[in-house]
């Protein structure tokens, strides 16, 4: 996880039209030289201030030219960049702020009970790399050799439904979450999934591509590490992987569910029980779910011609491929929780450092410690434990929910105010805003992990069989939620691990229409500004986020989906609540704005900015700042200048130039420097507070602003 991840507008996998389309090109457009030079982002006076060197400690920047250089330059002066990932940032601030805090929780002696004490055994068996390097690879090997016992299609049933044995839920279609139905948000269902395959993605099997071999390359060396360390033979892991990629390259083949048209999500995806009894055929899907404790859960979202075809495989003659294929997902599942050595080894592959960094980085620790807590199956305890410590009183909660119903009011007025727009869709706007389910901070339940028996070294314990515990709490708890066939949008399940509380992160859900302020962001603000930060500092980083959260309601594909988070009613016909011609004067705003970013060319010489792939992030950010502007107008004294420089604190960043361009490639935000210049200059309030008159970088006039907000 090398770049920021907060903010993303997820559709769960349920998605039907793409968050736009990010792969247009540019190429089209000739540099600025031939057009209006006015019209460039900056007009010539922006340094894209995120790339280390390009602003320098005797740079005299004006505010008025370059806010983000300007405002930024004293973070940019004392910057060290973490080597792993070549960065430094408030995010990665924040993030070894929360590890500390993880770390704080674990030696608090006043934290006492159940849940306290199975966190703390929990991070002794983590840490204790005298214990983890003695044990080696070996906590791995029982799992491995109970695979290779199994002798019979039926045993192998058995193995796939029994969660002592199979912990990690390993299968050929497994259980992945309990969530929303597609058309009927207030209906919940068992997703059920193919297995992750260790080449990528499905079309890797069908297309050789150099991607496919260098994914192969890399998978092979981690099953025969490991698998070699074990003392298997050359011969046997050699078979063993070709057992797995037959079975891979099968699934692959036969699993297409992010193809299915909307008909097929609608009528064939979404199953009974009677339904899957008669997709399965002779393959015993509802046996094996019934053993894991799925026995009441009677609505299930599946891939149906998968389903269909595993009766294929599913045979005495695949038996030994299957029990490969098994082993391989084993190896998958507890690499992370193993020795230092393999630990290292599996960072150095799938972590994402810069090529020429050994080791582990503080920044890197703290991202992997959530990471490993959260494949042990323990981060709906961390989460509780987290608000326990750090939220106990209810004024930073409160603070929290006064200042999103003030940006809910300012928002209202905003949509008041747009001449564009007809009455229609006005009321329908208002009415999306004001159903709109805001889940802050605190999930509506706490964790119970006191029923997790963790064994210490002493007792024979490690963190593979920690990890089994966990995910076995994990998966009791998917199940008991499978029996509810109803969901209800506005609460907010801890155990939910798509939405955990302390991730550095904050996002909205279309297809729910909600909101999630996690705990984790608030973090932002305490790194940028300790936990005395004045109000301005907190609307400059938490008020503007959770802005940027309720506009995704309102972005191009925000509006997309109803109040409810519906694209289609109940007999499937797409419904819109924008009028056809208030939809198209959206779009036309829309590609106003892309159209913009895309004149920016932040280094010399190299892309330009792909403005369609950014516009919706783009419109989050100026409707983030726009609702704080309306809902300050009522603070008396509010610091303008304190405001607007948190704002830019919040996008603090210095990187190399090659992770810059790999940002504006695969980034669906805009750079950060971005996010912080084009975002303010759509802004009288901002143009007034430091005075700034046309020829200035940062001016624009109020003809030339692209806000769709
Ligand atoms: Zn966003």
């Amino acid at each position: 996880m090398k770049r920021r991840l907060f903010a993303l507008c997820l559709l769960m996998s349920i998605m039907i039209s793409g968050c736009g389309n990010a792969a247009e090109s540019d190429l089209s457009n000739e540099d600025g030289s031939g057009s209006d030079p006015s019209g460039i982002p900056g007009g010539g006076k922006w340094v894209d201030s995120d790339v280390v060197f390009t602003v320098r400690s005797e740079d005299n920047i004006r505010f008025q030219d370059d806010f983000a250089a300007a405002a930024n330059k004293d973070y940019i002066a004392s910057a060290v960049l973490d080597p792993a990932y070549e960065e430094a940032s408030i995010f990665l601030d924040a993030n070894k702020l929360m590890y500390e805090r993880y770390m704080e929780i674990a030696s608090d002696e006043a934290m006492s009970g159940d849940n306290a004490e199975r966190y703390k055994a929990l991070v002794k068996l983590y840490s204790d790399w005298d214990e983890r390097n003695k044990l080696g690879v070996k906590p791995l090997e029982k799992y491995i050799s109970d695979i290779q016992s199994i002798s019979s299609i039926s045993e192998l049933t058995q193995y796939q439904g029994n969660t002592t044995r199979n912990p990690f839920g390993l299968g050929l279609l497994n259980p992945e979450a309990v969530s929303t139905q597609l058309q009927f948000p207030d209906k919940s269902t068992l997703k059920l999934q193919a297995p992750k395959l260790s080449l990528g993605s499905n079309s890797s099997y069908v297309e050789y591509t150099s991607n496919t071999l260098a994914a192969k390359e890399k998978n092979d060396d981690v099953i025969f590490y490991f698998l070699g360390r074990l003392d298997f033979s050359e011969k046997e892991i050699k078979a063993i992987l070709k057992g797995n990629y037959r079975i891979e390259t099968f699934i692959a083949r036969n699993s297409n569910i992010e193809n299915f048209g909307v008909g097929e999500m609608f009528t064939q995806a979404q199953n009974t029980r009677e339904g899957l009894k008669t997709l399965q055929g002779d393959y015993p899907l509802l046996q094996i779910l019934d053993s894991r404790g799925y026995l009441k859960c009677d609505s299930f979202y599946v891939d149906y011609s998968y389903l269909q075809s595993l009766h294929k495989i599913y045979t005495e003659k695949n038996l030994e491929d299957i029990k490969s294929f098994l082993i391989v997902q084993t190896i998958d599942s507890v690499k992370y929780l193993l020795d230092r050595e393999s630990y290292e080894k599996m960072v150095k592959l799938y972590m994402n450092g810069a090529d020429n960094y050994e080791g582990i980085s503080d920044s890197q620790n703290s991202v992997l410690f959530r990471n490993d807590i959260k494949i042990c199956g323990f981060l709906p305890l961390l989460d509780t434990l987290y608000l326990e410590k750090y939220y106990t009183d209810d004024e930073k909660i409160d603070k929290i929910n006064e200042f999103t119903n003030a940006l809910i009011k300012a928002y209202a007025q905003i949509l008041d105010e747009e001449d564009w727009m007809s009455e229609e869709t006005r009321t329908a706007a208002k009415g999306k805003l004001q159903n709109m389910a805001l889940h802050l901070v605190k999930p509506d339940n706490i964790a119970d992990y006191s029923a997790a028996d963790i064994k210490s070294y002493e007792e024979g314990g490690n963190l593979v069989e920690a990890a089994a515990e966990g995910r076995r709490m994990i998966e009791t708890h998917m199940a008991v939620k499978s029996a509810d066939s109803n969901w209800d949008r506005y609460k907010w399940d801890i155990y939910d691990a798509s939405r955990t509380t302390t991730e550095v992160n904050c996002v909205y859900y279309c297809n729910e229409n909600g909101i999630y302020i996690m705990a984790g962001y608030l973090a932002m603000c305490d790194a940028a500004f300790g936990e005395d930060a004045s109000l301005e500092q907190f609307a400059g980083i938490v008020g503007t986020t959770i802005g940027h959260e309720i506009t995704h309601g309102f972005d191009s594909n925000g509006t997309k989906f109803d109040l409810y988070g519906r694209q289609f009613d109940d007999d499937k016909i797409p419904i819109d609540w924008m009028t056809p011609q208030d939809r198209s004067k959206m779009d036309e705003k829309a590609s106003k704005l892309a159209g913009y970013f895309s004149l920016a060319r932040p280094i010399p010489g190299q892309q330009k900015v792909n403005g369609n792939a950014v516009k919706d992030e783009a419109i989050a950010d100026m409707g983030g700042v726009k609702s704080v502007l309306y809902a300050v107008r009522e603070i008396p004294d509010f610091d303008y200048d304190e405001f607007f420089r948190a704002f830019a604190r919040q996008y603090a960043e210095q990187t190399t130039e090659e992770n810059e361009l790999d940002t504006m490639k695969s980034d669906m935000h805009p750079l950060p420097f971005h996010r912080v210049n084009i975002v303010l200059q759509q802004f009288d309030e901002f143009i007034e507070t430091y005075d700034i008159k046309p020829g200035d970088g940062m001016y624009l006039s109020p003809e030339k602003r692209v806000n769709v907000w």
